[in-house]
């Protein structure tokens, strides 16, 4: 059993296909164990994605994902993080394979539907950012 931080970003909130995102995860067999919706702050954007701070596409990333509301959830199962990353498709839609929740709901790499913790300890540190250990309410 692992865990693993998914956030629908803006574009997808916006397109109202949360439900068909949630849909996408209880099919492949991942819990939703912790969720709540959020809009952003600068500050909370910027500390999230911290590790892309030198990028040049840091700036535009941090005004997209404060553009709206994001759905923030915690996602349990078996390999969680790496089912979730490969149920996600690549980071740019062009290169994710069909069927993917970014080949189907994204429009281009900017605003690319999800996020995705990527290794046990991004997971750890991402889903402390969001939520209490009391938040995640793990069921069999
Ligand atoms: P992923 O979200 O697949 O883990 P990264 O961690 O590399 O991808 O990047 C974080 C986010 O930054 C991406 O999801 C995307 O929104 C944005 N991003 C990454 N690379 C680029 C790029 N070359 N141009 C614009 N935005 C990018
Ligand atoms: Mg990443």
């Amino acid at each position: 059993m692992q865990l693993t931080l998914s956030i629908i970003k803006p574009d997808a909130v916006r397109k109202n296909v949360i439900g068909q995102i949630y849909q996408r995860f209880e099919q492949s067999g991942l819990r939703i164990v912790a969720a709540k919706m959020l809009h952003l702050s600068q500050a909370q954007a910027e500390a999230f994605y911290g590790v892309h701070k030198e990028r040049p596409f840091f700036n535009d990333l941090v005004k997209f994902m404060i553009s709206g509301p994001v759905m923030i959830q915690v996602l349990a199962g078996t390999d969680a993080i790496k089912k979730h990353r490969d149920i996600m498709g690549a980071t740019n839609p062009k290169d994710a394979a069909p069927g993917t929740i970014r080949a189907d709901f994204a429009n281009s790499i900017d605003e690319n539907a999800v996020h995705g913790s990527d290794s046990e300890e991004t997971a750890r540190q991402e889903i402390e950012f969001f939520f209490k250990p009391t938040d995640i309410l793990l069921r069999d």
